[in-house]
């Protein structure tokens, strides 16, 4: 890879002619046409916050560094931005009066109302750019090395780097575009942002069952996303089906495996809408998250509720009674030791060496209260499992 130093541009040159695509969130084109500021590789704009844009700018006032940009000379007369990009849109759109700095008084500026020494100060600023030339594998493969301005690339802006194409163009337009109107549906569902690729990434997880790697490289160059499309609005389709009223909880599941689990089943989303009101009102429940899960699988698993144990003053007491009362019978304190016929027929357990347990069960609406606590050995405990 071969790469030069350039210290001549100035961002007055890179904003000639700069374009910025409010729906697509991208600053397009720099550089009188030559400089793509977005290559498809390349992740969203990310700075359009009104902290990091507005850094950007107090930077070039203050005369502190910029940071060093990389340019990919793709041919003579055309360039793209490998590393800069969202330093680039941030003051490309300051130029253009798409946002405000706050001045020393407070108030909101835009360029257009700056002194002109203010503007002429940021058009002037020399920019420190290394125009790199190389092939292709071998340019994406130093792009994944490289982090922007300080905000690593997560996983999946790395994989759309690496397998950029037609796929990924199709893949970037219907799930990291926020002006879709079904991303508020889906953030029910899914955590993250479209953005940051987080509804993508999930999206192809779920259609490849966890191997997004393989799956974009073997699609790469298909112009077609049926497939992530029809199997993503599946999964959404199928939980809210299921699940009729919407819980905070539900964000960041996977939505996808229990999909493959449980989607040939039937469900009367009545019936499943009163028992998630149910277990959201047991005090008993301290997983809120397992609720979905514990559901679709039979109201069996307690393990996924994570059902609130009996503390240790409870079991203290409870212990107490039931050693005394074993003694004066000359029988163990586990009852199930008891009843059996060996060594351990009599044998008293330390309280250490016995768990708490649920006489009646919690699943078949015993209450995690002293009346319905028990102390059994702790072979005989784990071997009954069902608490
Ligand atoms: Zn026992």
């Amino acid at each position: 890879m071969k790469t030069t130093l350039r210290t001549d541009i100035t961002v007055k040159d890179i904003c000639d002619g700069f374009v910025y695509n409010e729906l697509e969130g991208k600053g397009l084109f720099g550089l009188s046409g030559t400089l793509t500021i977005q290559p498809e590789y390349q992740r969203n704009y990310i700075y359009a916050d009104g902290k990091r844009d507005v850094a950007v700018i107090e930077s070039i006032l203050k005369g502190y560094p910029l940071g060093l940009i990389y340019f990919n000379k793709v041919s003579a007369n055309k360039l793209e931005v490998l590393d800069g990009q969202q330093r680039i849109t941030s003051f490309g759109r300051f130029v253009t009066n798409k946002f405000a700095i706050k001045d020393e008084q407070g108030m909101q500026q835009y360029f257009g109302s700056l002194a002109s020494e203010l503007q002429n100060l940021i058009l002037t600023t020399k920019l420190v750019i290394y125009e790199c030339e190389g092939e292709e594998p071998e340019i994406k493969q130093w792009f994944k090395t490289i982090n922007i301005a300080g905000v690593p690339l997560n996983n999946q802006e790395l994989l759309n780097a690496v397998y950029s194409g037609p796929y990924v163009t199709l893949c970037k337009a219907e799930f990291s575009n926020s002006q879709n109107a079904n991303i508020q549906k889906w953030s029910a569902y899914i955590s993250g942002s479209a953005n940051r690729q987080e509804f993508l990434e999930c999206a192809l997880n779920w259609v490849s069952k966890g191997n997004i790697d393989n799956y974009m490289s073997r699609h790469r160059y298909e112009a077609n996303i049926i497939e992530l499309k029809n199997y993503f609005t599946s999964v959404i389709d199928w939980v809210s089906g299921v699940f009729t009223s919407v819980e905070s909880e539900m964000r960041g599941l996977e939505w996808g495996r229990l999909y493959e689990l449980y989607h040939e089943q039937g469900y009367d989303s009545k019936k499943v809408s009163a028992e998630v009101k149910k277990l959201y009102g047991d005090p008993y429940v301290k997983n809120r998250k397992g609720v979905f899960e514990y559901i679709l699988g039979g109201s069996t698993d307690t393990k996924l509720l994570d059902v609130r144990v009996f503390d240790e003053a409870t079991k203290k007491s409870v212990y107490t009674n039931q050693t005394a009362e074993a003694e004066k019978k000359g029988i163990s304190n586990c009852s199930h030791c008891a009843i059996g016929h060996d060594a351990n027929k009599a044998k008293i357990w330390k309280l250490a060496d016995m768990d708490a347990d649920h006489v009646a069960a919690w699943s078949k609406g015993g209450a995690t209260d002293i009346k319905n606590c028990e102390l059994l050995c702790k072979p005989h405990n784990r071997a009954k499992g069902n608490r």
